[in-house]
Order: structure tokens, then C-alpha cells, then sequence
């Protein structure tokens, strides 16, 4: 199935639910960055999170960064995603691989590491972006960020997201969150029907593998609590913005002295993405004409 996103309602209302496909996004990521299996799982379970949290914002440009920091080998991650359904990030260490965990299962806790934090920013394009930080649980990421949801957003929540990887690259990616909404969060049969729910489930990948799409999901979950899925189906896609001219306008603010002396030494300049691994090379004619550019801005 494509990489999607679909939304829902139960409960009058009461419940808010969310599901989103990342498969070929995450693979697509895998790709870029050359990641190891489980730094494969982590990041496709950080960019599923960024985009189920992106999702409940209004504000048209809204985006969601997520930072985790661990002292595991993997180092940290950072996703971007946006209520546009484009979303990109990188790990610190990508080829670290460790052995699967007791359950069998990609050690994404290993390798995040159970001591460190989450750091999300939910940005609307104006203003001071919201931020807010937590203490890992897990380092499992959905755990992680559950804690979140629960501690620094006081919505009750139960969010799951999976990654299987073979030898050949991603099988299945993608998540579900479930949230009680502030005005039936005082109903607690809702939120303990909703976590006991979850909690059967083991895992959100065996159920794209028994071949679910998301509304058979929703049905099986919240099918008898009056669900409602909104027609519409957002696209989500690994999309990055940087180019040559972004990496141009980031050299400049190094002034005109580093620029001459990368004209001078290197003969150009080489600058890769972060985000998305893409490598820019920047000729000595390009960094003459910025230097042109600068003195020009001067005057
Ligand atoms: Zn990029």
C-alpha cells in the first residue's frame, strides 16, 4: 500500500485516531542514508511519531521536529515532518548494528539508549514555536513519545509504531495514535479502554503484514465505539528542501576570509545534507561569484 495517512474519530468525538503507511518513505530513507537495520527501525519509527504528532495541528506550514538524545551507540536522531506529509531526518551513527533484543526484535532501545531525552517543537510558521523536553523510558521511541503525549501535552495517548527490515530493506513501516480529547479526557473508562486495546495489539507491523489497510485497523480497534474515518487521504513522503543555493546562502554567513581561502586551498567547496545525505559540490566560479555577491551587499 502507498505511504498514507488517514484520520478518524470515535466516541462521539471523544476519541482521536491517526494512522499512517511509511514503508517506501522509510526504505527511501534507508536508502539516503545507508542505514543499518536497526537504525533503519529507529528512524522509521521517529519519522512515523513526527508525522501522527504533526497531524493534529491546523495552521497550514505547520511542522513538527523530534530530537532524541541517548547514550546509546546510535547517538541521537532528528526528524522534521510536516502537516504538508513531507518528512526527512538522519541518525548520528547509521551503520551501528547490534544483536536483536530477548523478544526477537531490532534493539532500537539499545541503540538509542534508555538515559537521555525527547525534545519536540511543534512550529505554526509565526511566533515562538512550542517546545518541550522529556526524560526517556525506553528508548523504543514509541514509549518515548507516548510519555510525551501523556507528561508534556496532557492528552492521554497510546501510540504505536513499527518497522520490520529483512536483508533486502523495509518491509513494513508506520504507526497509529489513539488520543482522548480534552473534553472526554475526564472520562477515564475511555482512556483505559483505549490502552487495554492497544496493549493486545503486538506491534502495529503485523498488521500490515496480515494485510490490513488502516480503516480495517480502525474498524477491528474502535469499530464498536461509533468510529467515524474522514474521507480524505493525505500522502506522506520523504521530501527534503535543501539545494545548491541553500548551501550558498549557508556559506556566506562563514564571510568573505573562509570563502578566499576555499577558493585559494580547495579550489571549491563540498557541503551534504544532513537531513537527507545529498552531497553538493560547489565550483571555484560559484564561490567567486558569492564573493562578488557579498562585497556588492557591502557597498
Ligand atoms: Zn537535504
Amino acid at each position: 500500500m502507498a505511504d498514507q495517512l488517514i484520520r478518524a474519530t470515535a466516541a462521539e468525538g471523544g476519541i482521536r485516531a491517526v494512522g499512517v503507511i511509511t514503508s517506501r518513505l522509510t526504505e527511501e530513507a534507508r536508502r539516503k542514508h545507508k542505514l543499518s537495520s536497526v537504525a533503519t527501525a529507529a528512524l522509521g519509527r521517529a519519522m512515523s511519531s513526527g508525522l501522527l504528532l504533526v497531524s493534529s495541528m491546523k495552521k497550514e506550514g505547520s511542522r513538527v521536529n523530534i530530537r532524541i538524545k541517548g547514550n546509546g551507540a546510535l547517538g541521537g536522531l532528528l526528524v522534521d515532518a510536516g502537516l504538508d506529509g513531507t518528512v526527512r531526518g538522519y541518525v548520528e551513527n547509521p551503520s551501528i548494528e547490534l544483536p536483536l533484543n530477548d523478544q526477537g526484535k531490532l534493539d532500537v532501545g539499545g541503540a538509542i539508549g534508555k538515559d537521555g531525552y525527547v525534545y519536540v517543537v511543534r512550529d505554526v510558521g509565526y511566533g515562538y514555536p512550542y517546545s518541550s523536553t522529556v526524560e526517556l523510558v525506553s528508548g523504543e521511541i514509541g514509549e518515548d513519545i507516548t510519555h510525551y503525549l501523556v507528561n508534556s501535552e496532557q492528552t492521554p495517548s497510546a501510540l504505536l509504531v513499527g518497522v520490520l527490515v529483512d536483508h533486502q530493506g523495509v518491509v513494513a513501516s508506520g504507526g497509529l495514535l489513539l488520543q482522548v480529547m480534552p473534553k472526554a479526557a475526564r472520562d477515564e473508562s475511555l482512556v483505559e479502554i483505549l490502552e487495554s486495546r492497544v496493549s493486545k495489539l503486538s506491534g502495529f507491523t503485523p498488521l500490515l503484514q496480515a494485510g490490513n489497510t488502516l480503516p480495517q485497523i480502525f474498524e477491528e480497534l474502535l469499530g464498536d465505539l461509533g468510529l467515524n474515518i474522514l474521507p480524505e487521504i493525505s500522502m506522506v513522503r520523504f521530501s527534503c528542501k535543501c539545494s545548491s543555493e541553500r548551501l550558498l546562502s549557508a556559506l556566506k554567513l562563514l564571510g568573505e576570509a573562509e570563502i578566499k581561502d576555499m577558493i585559494e586551498k580547495d579550489e571549491g567547496a563540498e557541503g551534504t545534507c544532513h537531513f537527507c545525505n545529498e552531497v553538493y559540490q560547489l565550483g571555484k566560479q560559484d564561490l567567486i561569484e558569492l564573493l562578488e555577491e557579498i562585497k556588492t551587499e557591502k557597498v
